[in-house]
């Protein structure tokens, strides 16, 4: 096995760091969330750069990046808490190429690709979130229109977004999975409304998102009526390798590290043993991440392999600012902007922020049930 990056992949990934730290900075103004003004402004610069739609093909104007390409730019993304693609480059362009209507390719591809549409997804509702099929906002036919009614939630960046693409409920009598129907509104359309949901880090990166008698012309359907899980299903397969999640953990860590080098007196032995457990944990994910890319790579379509890499990338990023918390002590558990605060209060925010982050893209549990079933051929409880 041999893990050494070719000269193009050591030239890549240099540039886009120069590029981040030029355009984005080191992370430490915080993600996506907090400086969504610059994140418009970042997309284009990345569409300038053809590495808003690395991924897709050269017919549709992208920059058919090899897998070690994008994920070698996920990672040096997620080092510097730097978007992306978003919903649009990575969730709604690919589904169009698929599903899409030629009018439908020729209003959306293009404005995704220039950065001018930024994209949201409602999918999630209160009553339906693991088991997404079971979603109840109700979409009834009414000329050449449809009529929706209902509420999303947890739409991350709906405040911020032009276009949200929804799964609607057309068939209440169907089968659940067959009575779906997958739609693309603007977001300025008369009857929706958001409302804010501010997480205990203080940030309001999501939001609950509300339907009241919304029309929206059927010619707005990705695909068939009533076939809109199918499509959806597509769109969740465009997971990458998850690489994002070990590296956001690494940022942190080494800024930890490099404290407790200086402050080595004030540490128990239990601290270091826990610093020596996180540099072998974030050693494991990166090899996880590796693996789904290099499935990917050779053509292979990763499955468990991808819910490993979710599921302790995400994890590893709790244990992390748990870890570090414990080390700081009480100084630590101070908010950013507290100047008694240990480290700027950087693992105080990381602790709060990284909660949410083993329930979004698919929880820890369904990750787990997903290796068992799927991948250890365990039979469904
Ligand atoms: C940061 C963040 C951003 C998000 N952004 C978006 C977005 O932009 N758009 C969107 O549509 N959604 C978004 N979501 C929603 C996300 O997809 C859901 O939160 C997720 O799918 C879980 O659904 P739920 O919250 O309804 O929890 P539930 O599905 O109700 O789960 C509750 C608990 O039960 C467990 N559970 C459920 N089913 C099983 C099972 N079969 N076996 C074992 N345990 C089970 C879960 O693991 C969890 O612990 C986001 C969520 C987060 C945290």
């Amino acid at each position: 096995m041999d893990f050494a990056w070719g000269d193009e992949q050591r030239k890549f990934r240099a540039a886009v760091r120069e590029f981040i730290q030029r355009e984005w900075g080191d992370g430490a103004g915080g993600g996506e969330e907090e400086r969504p003004d610059r994140a418009r402004a970042y997309s284009k610069a990345l569409a300038s750069n053809g590495w808003l739609t690395m991924a897709w093909p050269k017919a549709y104007g992208g920059g058919a990046a090899t897998p070690w390409e994008q994920m070698i730019f996920a990672e040096e993304s997620a080092f510097a808490s730097a978007p992306t693609g978003g919903q649009g480059a990575d969730r709604v362009g690919p589904v169009l190429m698929i599903h899409g209507t030629e009018e439908q390719k020729q209003q959306h591809l293009t404005a995704i690709a220039e950065a001018r549409e930024v994209w949201c997804q409602g999918y999630s509702e209160p009553g339906a979130g693991s088991d997404l099929a079971s979603l109840q906002t109700r979409a009834v036919r009414d000329g050449d229109d449809y009529v929706l009614n209902g509420q999303k939630i947890w739409t991350s960046g709906a405040q911020n977004a032009d276009w949200i693409h929804v799964l609607t409920r057309s068939d209440p009598d169907a089968p659940k999975h067959r009575g779906i129907t997958y739609l693309m509104i603007p977001m300025n359309t008369p009857g929706i409304s958001i409302r804010p949901i501010v997480q205990m880090h203080g940030a309001a990166g999501f939001n609950e998102t509300f339907f009241e008698d919304v029309r929206v012309p059927a010619v707005n359907v990705i695909g068939e009526h009533n076939r809109g899980w199918y499509v959806a299903a597509t769109a969740l397969d465009f997971e990458r390798s998850g690489i994002q999640r070990m590296a956001a953990a690494v940022g942190p860590f080494e800024r930890l590290l490099k404290y407790a080098q200086t402050n080595a007196k004030s540490l128990a032995g239990t601290h270091r043993t826990a610093v020596a457990d996180t540099a072998i944990e974030v050693e494991v994910a990166r090899l996880l991440g590796y693996r789904v890319t290099w499935m990917q790579s050779a053509g292979l379509v990763p499955n468990q392999e991808s819910s490993m890499s979710k599921m302790f990338g995400s994890e590893l990023q709790q244990r992390s600012a748990r870890r570090g918390l414990n080390m700081l002590g009480l100084a630590g558990a101070l908010k950013p902007g507290n100047p008694q605060a240990a480290m700027g209060g950087e693992f105080c925010d990381l602790y709060m922020r990284t909660v949410s982050v083993t329930i979004a893209a698919g929880t820890s549990e369904i990750q787990r049930n997903i290796i068992a079933t799927r991948g250890l051929g365990l039979p469904r409880g």
